[in-house]
């Protein structure tokens, strides 16, 4: 057998199981033990250092100079007991990871070491000029970018390193990272939400958005995955032949989890334990070797960090059990992709569920409010929300029968969807008319006939679960906060008109209940072509969604031109989320990202095949060819026919030899056309017209050649080993 491949798997056959993170007694012990929370924080610093840390924390407050002093060295003690001896601070910038730099609390003076740590390396620090990207926020003779502790998210220890969440942002502050834009739209929403839950309650002053992050994710072993150059330097399989056997009999879906994969699950589990992280399910996904853990919900800030947190311990522990752990949405061709669904919800400082519907008229009708609010916001700006699940990765997997589709949809189950139709189907409400009789039935019907939160819809991106709505589309490898603050403006923006609306009925001389349910219906009335409770994947409802003006995404270079709309411009400036200069440099950042991917996943089809594909074929090529050579001697003019199937073998493997070479010329200058192109969105959808669609061809001759070749000598470890090793 070809040596590497043979090596690699007999090396995965030697990699045993084991735990190497264990901690004794129940997990209630160790839980939150690495995170310094604001309770653990009173012990480390005076009562007013305590207090200013709480003030900003909760509201944002400025912290003064001697504060900050004091609040660092706590940090720091409580650090350095912990084992700690570096600190960063940690960011998400526009890149879908995290970034870090680390350093070391000990310093130097007059020859002796002493630790230090102080109140302005907590608040700022300031990475130099690195290359990360800023769609040319940042020249290059100002390079600086600024890292600034979000006091609201706890600083906790990874790896020896104290880390501190922060933000990012350029030296004249516009947002350089997802974080930014996702506390700026929180806060609007928390604005908005809380104006129209007080309609409803006097009590309620604050409103907060909760999110359930569920993050699926493939394990391969370490040395398949390491003789595989395309899932080493792409994250997915760019090549290979579909596997005769994979998830057709559906007999790994919440299956029995092989040993060693157990294993893995019960370690990174008790280091995200000990950061807090309240992970509570695991199971096998449908894929072979396709897994997913969901926390249980939490605030959308924490429950974002925390996910960011979790893939860096997972990818972290999954070294020392020899797998490697696979976030691309797409790692192999023909079974499911990986997603990382988004539970939103949003609560009240009075403890309601404003996405629950209630046990009275009122809470029905707050219910029905909101969700009016979500539905109109979600159908105004439903390329948007759907633009922000358009990568190239999760590209190979929406829309492919498996994941949701392409075109955005609200599944609200058949019982509220009935509501909703009862609704849509009364004339004009009005005080004393039949028809607000008929829709205070309709409002007090909801409890009773409102048991069907079990009514699942796997095919709708955007699907209503009971007391949530779960956006399906997001990609397992995307940081969810820039969908989480789309959808969060998107709403606050719905929300803000409610009420301006509602306020206007009333003062017009409508009861309050009576204007609530005209804008309800007005806002149900808008959003109904949205609703859908069908099957997403049938060809019917394409072009059904295509007859209610519902835009797909088609090409993901495309749909980006999103963020040069009108609406969405105007939605970003009213809400406070995203000056135009900063959407302006989220799009080039966005395309940017596109090609470099789709560029190295160019290379990298290129090189295997030259490298890797066409010699093996050359070398199995010349066995047959010795053979029938062979067969000749022996058999002379007779060997034409003996030989037929040898002969065949050799020509369509010359053939595919010859087409897969031209098409990685073809390739190159596919690529090299491409890249004359100045304009940064002109070229990103150049690459998908023309690199994407020519790096389909070439991969079809390198899996046809996969099939006809020897396996003794084809060299890298096909599905079958990678997805059931
Ligand atoms: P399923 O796969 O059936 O959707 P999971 O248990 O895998 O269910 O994930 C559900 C996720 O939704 C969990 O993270 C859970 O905590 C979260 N969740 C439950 N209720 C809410 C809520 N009200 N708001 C936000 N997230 C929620
Ligand atoms: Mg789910």
């Amino acid at each position: 057998m070809a040596v590497f491949r043979e090596r690699a798997l007999n090396e995965a056959a030697s990699h045993q199981t084991g735990r190497f993170y264990f901690e004794n007694g129940p997990v209630s012990g160790y839980f939150g033990q690495n995170v310094l929370d604001l309770d653990k924080m009173r012990g480390y610093m005076s009562q007013q250092a305590y207090e200013a840390v709480l003030a900003s924390a909760k509201y944002g407050a400025k912290l003064d100079r001697s504060a900050s002093d004091e609040i660092a060295a706590g940090m720091m003690a409580w650090a350095i007991e912990m084992g700690a001896t570096h600190y960063t601070h940690l960011f998400h910038p526009l890149t879908d990871s995290t970034a870090e730099k680390h350093e070391a609390f000990i310093s130097f003076k007059n020859g002796k070491a002493f630790e230090k740590f102080n109140g302005s390396a907590l608040v700022q620090q300031e990475p130099d000029a690195s290359s990360f990207p800023t769609g040319g926020l940042r020249n290059t003779f100002e390079a600086r970018g600024y890292s600034a502790w979000d006091p609201s998210s706890p600083v906790f220890i990874m790896d020896g390193t104290l880390c501190i969440p922060s933000v990012f942002v350029s030296y004249t502050g516009e947002a350089l990272d997802t974080k930014v834009p996702n506390l700026k739209s929180l806060q609007a929403l928390n604005v908005a939400a809380t104006k129209v839950a007080s309609l409803f309650d006097d009590n309620v002053s604050a409103v907060r958005v909760n999110l359930g992050i569920e993050q699926e994710y493939f394990l391969v072993d370490e040395s398949l995955y390491n003789s595989r150059p395309d899932l080493m330097l792409c994250g997915r399989t760019i090549i290979g032949h579909t596997s005769a056997k994979d998830q057709q009999l559906e007999d790994h879906y919440f299956g029995a989890i092989p040993s060693r994969v157990s294993s893995f699950m019960k370690d990174f589990e008790t280091e995200a334990y000990k950061l807090g992280i309240l992970l509570q399910t695991r199971h096998n996904e449908v894929a072979p070797n396709q897994f997913e853990c969901a926390p249980v919900f939490c605030e959308a800030t924490k429950a974002i960090d925390q996910n960011m947190m979790l893939m860096i311990i997972m990818q972290k522990v999954a070294e020392r059990h020899h797998l490697k752990a696979i976030f691309h949405e797409k790692p192999f061709d023909g079974v499911n992709g990986s997603g990382k669904h988004c539970n939103w919800s949003i609560t009240t400082d009075t403890g309601v569920n404003l996405l629950s519907p209630g046990s009275t008229p009122t809470t029905n009708l707050q219910f029905l409010s909101f969700y009016a609010s979500v539905a109109r916001a979600v159908y105004r700006h439903h390329y948007l929300l759907m633009a922000t699940v358009a990568t190239l990765n999760n590209s190979y997997r929406l829309g492919g029968g498996e994941a949701p589709p392409a075109v955005m949809s609200i599944f609200s189950g058949s019982t509220l969807y009935g509501v909703f139709q009862s609704i849509l189907n009364m004339d004009e409400v009005a005080e004393s008319s039949e028809n607000s009789l008929e829709s205070i039935k309709i409002v007090n019907s909801i409890p009773e006939i409102f048991p069907d939160n079990t009514d699942r819809n796997r095919t709708s991106p955007f699907a209503f679960t009971g007391n949530r709505f779960e956006f399906r589309a997001v990609g397992s490898s995307q940081n969810v906060a820039s969908a989480v603050y789309v959808l969060n403006s998107i709403v606050a923006e719905s929300l803000i008109e409610f009420r301006t609306e509602v306020d206007k009925l009333e003062s017009a001389g409508e009861s309050r209940s009576s204007a609530v349910m005209t804008v309800v219906r007005r806002f149900l009335t808008e959003a109904k072509d949205i609703m859908f409770e069908g099957n997403g994947y049938s060809k019917e409802w394409e072009s059904e969604a295509a007859a209610r003006g519902l835009r797909p995404i088609k090409n993901v270079p495309e749909a980006y031109e999103v963020y040069h709309e009108k609406q969405t411009i105007d939605l970003f400036k009213n809400i406070g989320v995203l000056a135009a200069n900063e959407i302006e440099a989220r799009f080039e950042i966005l395309n940017e990202t596109y090609v470099k991917k789709l560029q190295i996943e160019a290379r990298v089809i290129g090189d295997m095949c030259l490298n890797h594909v066409i010699p093996a074929a050359v070398r199995y090529q010349n066995i047959l060819i010795e053979n029938v050579k062979g067969m000749k001697e022996i058999f002379g003019d007779e060997s034409i026919n003996l030989c037929s199937s040898e002969i065949d073998t050799l020509k369509k493997i010359s053939t595919y030899i010859n087409t897969l070479s031209a098409d990685v010329v073809a390739l190159v200058e596919a690529r090299k056309k491409a890249n004359r192109i100045e304009d940064i969105g002109e070229r990103a959808k150049v690459y998908s017209y023309e690199v994407k669609t020519m790096m389909d061809k070439v991969r079809d001759s390198a899996d046809n050649l996969e099939m006809l070749i020897d396996d003794e000598m084809w060299p890298l470890p096909k599905y079958r080993e990678l997805l059931f090793f």
